[in-house]
């Protein structure tokens, strides 16, 4: 089962594909969480995103592209994955589509999580990520068990800097632009569903599974 999870940032799409990937034993992919490795390794790619995500842009397709497409190209992916903030262009998705279809397959699923943007800008306030193993946390929804300590690694919480209010806004803007429109895309082609994000996680998630059962 090949998933593509869209929504603008904040709306859940990383919540909801952890617990996609759990119940159906497919890889979470999310190319935030690749660029977030890099930047902490300090490789070559992770300096060069880096300087496109402190300002909500988006990292050029050129880079983009590439890692993702290594990415479902490992055995893992072999049996599906769910893709978690790509394709957020056009292009991409244009790309994704090609590489699927020269392997005589296709997305089967592209879920939006839809979230208006008042409820986003509170929510990525309250946002706290690990920088080491990925997991996601919010200060009211999903309270870690030790204030500011990752319950699953034990490492120190952070906001990331892209979820500061004054970048957010950019980063919606870029949202409705760009990414938006990947909502035809994906309707056009008849995989597209759409789940109201704003219920309680755990309603999302059982309206997900209605989707994929
Ligand atoms: P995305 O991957 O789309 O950027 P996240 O999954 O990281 O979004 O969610 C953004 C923030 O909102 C996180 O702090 C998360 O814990 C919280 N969150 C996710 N889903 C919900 C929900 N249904 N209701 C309330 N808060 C949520
Ligand atoms: P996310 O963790 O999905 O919210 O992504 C954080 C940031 O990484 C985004 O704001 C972009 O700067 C960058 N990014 C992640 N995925 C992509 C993508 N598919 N295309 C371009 N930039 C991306």
């Amino acid at each position: 089962m090949k998933i593509i999870m869209l929504g603008a940032p904040g709306a859940g799409k990383g919540t909801q594909a952890k617990m996609i990937a759990e119940k159906y034993s497919i890889p979470h992919v999310s190319t935030g969480d690749i660029f977030r490795a890099n930047i902490k390794n300090g490789t070559q790619l992770g300096m060069e995103a880096k300087q496109y995500m402190d300002q909500g842009l988006l990292v050029p397709d050129e880079l983009t592209v590439k890692i993702l497409l290594d990415r479902v190209a490992n055995e893992d992916c072999k049996n599906g994955y769910v893709l978690d903030g790509f394709p957020r262009t056009i292009p991409q998705a244009e790309v994704l589509d090609k590489a699927l279809s020269e392997l005589g397959d296709q997305i089967d699923y592209a879920i939006n999580v839809d979230v208006p943007d008042e409820n986003i800008v509170k929510r990525m306030g309250g946002r706290r990520a690990c920088l080491s193993c990925g997991a996601t946390y919010h200060i009211e929804h999903v309270p870690p068990k030790s204030e500011g300590i990752c319950d699953s690694c034990g490492q120190e919480l952070v906001l990331r800097d892209d979820d500061k209010p004054e970048t957010v806004q950019n980063r919606l803007n870029v949202y409705h632009e760009q990414t938006q429109p990947l909502i035809e895309f994906y309707s056009a082609k008849g995989v597209l569903k759409t789940v109201d994000g704003t219920m309680d996680m755990k309603e999302v998630f059982e309206a997900i599974v209605t989707i994929l059962s």
